[in-house]
């Protein structure tokens, strides 16, 4: 005899939102406001990047900033007010030959009509040698909101010359006794007021047109320097220092789904014409980081979240 169903292949949603980030919970919001009972597949960081964001200074409403995780908190607790749900779970793969469409998160099976993927970008690293074994607990990291305090009255580096990489070392001056941020070009990728606050700190300093070639530390598990290659003159130097703080930008999340649904050259989904959200299956919608490589702002994910909501519902009702 055949195995019975679970209730939760049984079931079929009307919508399921796949990440919790700013795009996913302003679609959870429209769309359980629009009465569809959204089901929100929550993954490995609950809130997204601005969870591991000091303070968004840009988000429109807030004229003082706000913190990245406190705007994450409200708009979860905006989502939950009007009935969205939520479970914990990493859709592994999906099944979007045919409606309703089947999505797996590990021998958990989910059955919808219509899918909104917010899967948003993980942080990529360098792929130095070394700077995987030393990731985490040995001194190589991603987020500096994260790990910063560890590395109280140390000195620190920070790869990357974009908003990011600013953003990690300004904040890290809080804790550090001198951040080092090392760059390979010789001027920065950030916006103009990011650039100037990041070179006016008296405890920051510019490591330019370099590359880092080696991580010192890796036998004894902990960093402890690093070096780098300067790419106009060849020459290396080492920069003592206990952490390494990654941030070159970001590779989306979208593998699972990359079977059906067009992405581009970077792994980014591919909209079809005429829209930010709308894909080659129908039904099933994109927004957020893992769709956008040109304005990746906070505000802008949650406005692609809301298109990719109206969108469900529109396509929801004509398909009633
Ligand atoms: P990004 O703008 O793509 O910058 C990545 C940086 O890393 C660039 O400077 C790049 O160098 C460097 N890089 C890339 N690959 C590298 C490698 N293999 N080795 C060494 N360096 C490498 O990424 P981001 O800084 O994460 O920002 C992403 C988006 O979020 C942007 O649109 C940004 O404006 C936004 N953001 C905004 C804020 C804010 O408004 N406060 C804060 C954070 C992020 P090149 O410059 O030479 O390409």
């Amino acid at each position: 005899m055949d195995k019975p169903m679970s209730s939760t292949e049984d079931r079929v949603e009307d919508v399921i939102i796949i990440g919790t980030g700013c795009s996913g919970l302003t679609a959870a919001i429209y769309t359980s406001r629009a009465n569809l009972n959204p089901l929100v597949i929550e993954g490995n960081l609950p809130g997204g990047q601005l969870t591991t964001t000091s303070e968004a200074e840009n988000f429109p409403g807030f004229p003082e900033g706000i913190d990245g995780f406190l705007l994450m908190d409200n708009l979860r607790k905006q989502a939950t007010h009007f009935g969205t749900r939520f479970e914990q779970g990493l859709i592994d793969s999906v099944d979007f030959s045919s409606s309703p469409y089947t999505l797996k998160a590990g021998d958990k099976t989910y059955r919808a009509k219509s899918v909104i993927i917010s899967t948003g970008a993980s942080p990529r690293l360098t792929g130095t040698p070394g700077e995987k074994e030393l990731f985490g607990g040995g001194g190589v990291t991603t987020c500096a909101t994260c790990d910063g305090a560890f590395y109280r009255d140390m000195d620190v580096v920070v790869i990357g010359g974009g908003d990011s990489a600013c953003e990690e070392a300004l904040f890290l001056t809080r804790f550090c006794s001198k951040v080092t941020l090392i760059h390979r070009r010789d001027e920065l990728r950030a916006s103009k007021i990011m650039s100037d606050r990041t070179l006016a700190h008296p405890k920051i300093e510019m490591c330019w047109d370099s590359v880092l070639t080696e991580i010192n530390g890796v036998a004894e598990k902990s960093v402890s320097g690093v070096i780098v290659q300067n790419i106009k003159t060849n020459e290396f130097k080492e920069i003592l220092c206990k952490g390494i703080f990654v941030a070159i930008g970001h590779t989306p999340n979208t593998k699972p789904f990359s079977e059906y649904i067009t992405v581009d050259e970077e792994g980014y989904f591919l909209p079809e014409a005429g829209s930010q959200v709308r894909t080659n299956i129908s039904g099933v919608y994109v927004s957020g980081d893992c769709a956008d490589h040109v304005y990746r702002q906070a505000i802008t994910a949650a406005g692609m979240g809301c298109q990719a909501a109206i969108e469900a519902e529109r396509w929801l009702a004509g398909n009633e």
